[in-house]
């Protein structure tokens, strides 16, 4: 097993991006406001995400209907259908693509809580409203809300041999590739297998690919990151992605053998305490 799926600094990775555990957020309360996995409504007032994506939260997100016109919410009991409205619209012009092509039907994973912040379980991004998991399998078909309730969603890739499997056909590649050509994506991020497929397999302009980073996990859906907002003055912008279309030695280096692990692992940090501007949007009535 190589550093496809082993992260090596788990607590490093989380507050990087956040496909391993999150530290219990309820451990670490900072104020007297209400955790924002126990809100059900979104905050009031125009649209803005605050803070980055690994601490932050949302104002104004709106939920993206359990159903639409070529996508479905998944796991809806979580309450994580929510996003800054830049978000709902980008997932519904996807999913018009997805099934104009005649690809499938989208299925959405998680997105934000209704107010954004730090989940409890499975990410440590996803905190601004404007991150996106979305499942690679296009042929569930429509599924009845209580089906929907499920993690087993089939993995792209064979982790032993470090490549793309026969799931990941021509559909799973154009679904990339569609959901990098809107402007206000930034990042998507896929396991280094995939991106090594979607690499080889571009025959013309790899230029798209350059959104497309490598990363543990992320075998069975992709993670779709859009850009601040124009005029979001609280949301902090990330640097962007490494110049290229990062097909060359960057991605290489993920195939190989991770360096040896010297003494005890270092104790996971506990997350920072949230932006004073969540904190009181949390403290609004729900
Ligand atoms: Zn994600």
């Amino acid at each position: 097993m190589g550093r496809l799926t082993r992260p090596i600094v788990p607590g490093l990775l989380a507050l990087l991006l956040g496909t391993a555990p999150v530290f219990a957020a309820d451990t670490h309360q900072h104020s007297n406001a209400p955790a924002p996995q126990n809100l059900r409504n979104p905050g009031k007032g125009s649209p803005e995400p605050i803070g980055t994506y690994a601490n932050g939260c949302v104002r104004g997100a709106e939920a993206l209907p359990a159903d639409g016109q070529g996508f479905q919410v998944m796991n809806l009991s979580r309450h994580r259908n929510y996003g800054h409205p830049q978000l709902t619209a980008y997932l519904k012009a996807l999913a018009g693509e997805v099934e104009r092509e005649g690809l499938g039907i989208l299925s959405i994973g998680d997105m934000s809580m209704p107010r954004g912040g730090r989940m409890q379980t499975g990410h440590a991004s996803h905190q601004m409203g404007l991150d996106v998991d979305i499942w690679f399998a296009l042929d569930l078909g429509r599924l009845a809300v209580p089906a929907r309730e499920r993690e087993d969603f089939a993995s792209m890739v064979d982790t032993k041999a470090q490549r793309v499997n026969s799931q990941f056909g021509p559909a799973q590649a154009r679904l990339v590739k569609l959901a990098a050509a809107a402007p206000n994506v930034t990042r998507i991020f896929v396991n280094p297998a995939i991106k090594l497929a979607l690499c080889e397999r571009e025959t013309g302009d790899k230029a798209w690919l350059h959104k497309v980073r490598p990363w543990f996990g992320h075998a069975a859906h992709l993670h779709v990151r859009l850009a601040c907002p124009a005029g979001a003055g609280q949301c902090e912008t990330q640097e962007p992605p490494p110049e290229g279309d990062g097909c060359g030695e960057e991605l290489l280096s993920w195939f190989k053998p991770p360096p040896p692990v010297t003494g005890p692992p270092p104790a996971p940090k506990p997350p920072p305490p949230p932006p004073a501007a969540c904190l009181a949007l949390y403290a609004e009535p729900d």
